[in-house]
């Protein structure tokens, strides 16, 4: 399931811009400018809060096309601050969208190059979610591994042979035949580098996807093309794979090297970082708009829309903790 997911979504980046109503889907950022400014001011705050005349560098993991970048960047720029910026991007066909929205970014096809020395302000936005996923399911047999097969010429989900009930938490022990859980090492493996770095160089980090601190059971992968969900073994390559981030256990891999980690909904982060006051500004800016913003502000906040499936995650270098 992990390679499948890996594998299609490699394939899937690389050759298209799947982002916007013309796409397969749309994201915050797309949404309205005010996402990635709200973002902008936050980090600001931290810049000022480090006091320190060095250099500083802007991340961005899976910038998309490059307007959360532009939109925080432009607000940084007016409060003289002017990044670095360094992208973390595998697909090329989004990294040429990229360079027509932000001009001076230098391209990394992973976390791991990243510069070491200056404070990072990392962000993130819907990308942990494409990241693989490898599912494990309570059989008659045991703990087995999700697999999949060909089925005359289709494929399908299939448990493996291989006894996995060692890799299982001990509370799990019991659970009922047919409990499935899912386990992200990709989305650790970039977790902890993340946050020994922050720790190590100082700087924020903010992660916004959809997920849950403590995800229930069962297959949270689906695959979306077009705006709609299709299955996912319907389109390898063709279609937005995802699957649910799971915050809690991304949090404690972050605690543990080193990081505070703190998980709001992304409509309380947004509202308590101002979202609310600049729907208002660009109102009265430009009059003929106002419902436009109010719409966006609802959209991006509103627990019936984005606001409580998506959560904001903020990582600090913890200071009682001794740097790796
Ligand atoms: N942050 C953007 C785009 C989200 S789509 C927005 O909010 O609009 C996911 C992004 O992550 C894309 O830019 C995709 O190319 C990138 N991506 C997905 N898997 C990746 C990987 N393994 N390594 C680097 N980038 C990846």
């Amino acid at each position: 399931m992990a390679h499948y997911i890996a594998e299609s979504n490699a394939h899937y980046y690389s050759h298209r811009d799947p982002l916007g109503q013309a796409g397969d889907f749309v994201t915050a950022p797309e949404i309205s400018q005010m996402f990635g400014e709200i973002i902008g001011l936050a980090l600001v705050s931290k810049w000022l809060e480090i006091a320190a005349p060095c250099p500083i560098a802007y991340a961005e993991l899976g910038p998309g096309r490059g307007t959360l970048a532009r939109d925080a960047l432009r607000v940084m720029a007016r409060a003289g601050l002017k990044p670095e910026v360094h992208f973390v991007e595998a697909s090329p066909a989004l990294r040429e969208v990229q360079t027509g929205n932000v001009s001076a970014a230098t391209w990394h096809q992973d976390i791991s190059s990243l510069p070491e020395g200056m404070p990072l302000l990392i962000v993130a936005n819907e990308f942990f979610d494409a990241l693989p996923v490898r599912q494990l399911a309570l059989t008659e047999r045991g703990w087995r591994e999700v697999m999949l097969a060909h089925d005359n010429g289709s494929l399908t989900a299939i448990t493996g042979n291989q006894p996995m009930d060692q890799a299982i938490p001990a509370h799990l022990k019991n659970a009922p035949t047919g409990t499935l859980i899912e386990t992200s090492p990709a989305s650790h493996a970039v977790m902890r580098e993340m946050a020994i770095r922050l720790k190590r160089s100082g700087g924020m980090a903010l992660i916004f996807d959809y997920g849950e601190e403590t995800p229930g059971f069962g297959s949270s992968v689906q695959a979306i093309h077009n705006h709609e969900k299709i299955d996912i073994f319907s389109r390898p390559g063709e279609a937005d794979l995802t699957a649910h981030v799971n915050f809690g256990a991304l949090m404690e891999t972050a605690r543990g090297a080193g990081c505070s980690a703190r998980l709001f909904t992304q409509g309380d982060w947004l509202k308590s970082n101002g979202i609310v006051e600049r729907t208002r500004q660009l109102a009265n800016a430009e009059p003929s708009r106002r419902s436009e913003q109010v719409a966006a502000l609802e959209r991006l906040a509103s627990p019936q829309q984005m606001g409580d499936l998506f959560k904001c995650l903020v990582l600090l270098p913890d200071p009682r903790i001794r740097a790796e």
